[in-house]
């Protein structure tokens, strides 16, 4: 499918690629001075922050992030996939996980959209337990209508309060649409 034919599945445009960019440079700022002024931009063993991107959707968010970032950061990647319709709703599954230890680092979790909130909660329960030095989470878009799980997010985006399904920018609909440069809502008929 071209470019052409993939824009014109969307309903409409949420954020334009302009709108994020300018706030991806926003919240890059903020994190970084943040983490200065807490003294935890650099840990008593000289390593910077640890940025967590979750597979996949957050791979396009992160990777903007990181290149405007005025300090060192680290970066790892994990993946998890969710029962979220099947018999155990809410159960995560750990299908990739991060290449070295954490204990002992600020560990700040990168996500793409927050939904129910049970994949959070599980990485955030699942990092503590690791005995990281703080964990703290940065999400592009916090959609709150069907929020379960209640959780303290540090950094958004943007915040969606409609109950739309959105593609673009990282995130997919049957591992398509992933590579628009905006995000938006996708037109119902091609959601099955
Ligand atoms: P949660 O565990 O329900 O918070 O789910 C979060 C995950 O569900 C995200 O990382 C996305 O992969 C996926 N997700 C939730 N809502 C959307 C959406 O509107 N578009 C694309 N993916 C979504």
């Amino acid at each position: 499918m071209g470019r052409e034919q993939v824009e014109d599945r969307i309903e409409r445009v949420l954020y334009s690629e302009d709108a994020i960019q300018r706030r991806v440079g926003e919240l890059a700022k903020r994190i970084a001075a943040d983490y200065t002024e807490r003294g935890f931009a650099i840990d008593s063993q000289g390593r910077p922050i640890l940025l967590v991107g979750i597979l996949r959707g957050a791979l396009v968010f992160m990777s903007d992030l990181v290149r405007r970032f005025p300090m060192s950061v680290e970066y790892d990647l994990i993946s998890v996939s969710s029962y979220g319709n099947g018999t155990a709703p809410g159960a995560v599954r750990l299908v990739k996980d991060l290449e070295k230890p954490i204990d002992g680092r600020d560990v700040l979790i990168i996500e793409d959209i927050i939904d129910t909130g049970f994949t959070i909660e599980y990485l955030k329960r699942g990092f503590a337990a690791r005995n990281a030095a703080s964990v703290r989470v940065c999400t592009l878009v916090d959609k709150t209508a069907r929020r379960e799980k209640p959780v303290d997010i540090d950094y958004v985006g943007f915040t969606l309060e409609e109950d739309a399904f959105v593609v673009g920018y990282g995130m997919d609909y049957a591992e398509l649409y992933r590579n628009l440069p905006f995000v938006g809502v996708l037109k119902s008929k091609f959601i099955q």
